[in-house]
């Protein structure tokens, strides 16, 4: 599948579409957008081609500056409007997109189920969000870091947390992510065509390694907290 995030000044919607566009070669059975609005987090996602969730989103346009998306393709519960990514906790606070497989995602799920919590979809995914909403104590990136040391299997994540509104996280294991970064702008994309268009700066996330937009800055981190210092990767090539 592939994965979108922007933050910065700019209406988000249109960022995350034509990044998505440029990912849809990664998967097509559903995609789903996330954005920060003046009404909290609001998710829109749909079953089939990017363009269905396009003419929705051209129907009721979600508005914010902060968002993330998703293109999927299906590896657990089958291509529905439940199913697509973004995925989010019971209280609609946390919002994620995956790439990649929980592979211990029923053993997280009975957990939380036992912890009272309900589930709308068949994905791995959405466990992810409810872990990280269970384990969430005000700080998204502590959060985060709880989370993926429960999780086994590979991924490549954005995060949104509405309580957070000022910042994006992403995380990957054995799933492909990178940075963009710009002036007052930073950008998450599975590759670099899918950002390419906005900056030539990305720093290239190698496993275990988190990032912590804002859009004024970009912060690395390994899972454990510790910071990361990468050098800048100058994209030369166009596509
Ligand atoms: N395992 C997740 C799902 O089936 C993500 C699949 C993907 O990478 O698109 O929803």
């Amino acid at each position: 599948c592939g994965i979108v995030g922007y933050i910065g000044n700019r209406d988000s919607k249109s960022i995350l579409i034509n990044g998505l566009k440029k990912l849809e070669y990664r998967g097509y059975d559903s995609a789903g957008i996330a954005v920060y609005t003046n009404r909290g987090l609001e998710v829109k996602k749909a079953k089939g081609r990017l363009a269905v969730l396009e003419e929705e989103l051209n129907t009721n346009p979600i508005k914010g500056s902060i968002g993330i998306g998703h293109t999927r393709w299906a590896t657990h519960g089958k291509p529905s409007d439940e199913n697509s990514h973004p995925h989010c906790d019971p209280s609609q606070k946390f919002s994620v997109v995956h790439n990649g497989i929980i592979e211990n995602y029923v053993n997280l799920k009975e957990e939380l189920i036992a912890k009272g919590h309900t589930f709308s979809s068949e994905t791995d995914t959405e466990v992810i969000a409810h872990l990280i909403s269970d384990l969430y104590e005000g700080d998204i990136v502590k959060a985060v870091q709880k989370a993926v040391d429960r999780m086994r299997g590979a991924y490549a994540l954005a995060v949104l947390c509405e309580d957070e509104p000022d910042k994006l996280i992403a995380v990957r294991l054995a799933s492909p992510l990178i940075i963009g970064i710009s002036e007052g702008e930073s950008y998450i994309g599975s590759d670099i065509p899918a950002i390419l268009e906005h900056t030539r700066d990305v720093y290239i996330l190698n496993d275990g390694e988190m990032a912590i937009l804002t859009k004024d800055e970009v912060t690395l981190q390994d899972v454990n907290g510790n910071d990361i210092q990468k050098d800048v990767f100058h994209v030369d090539w166009d596509i």
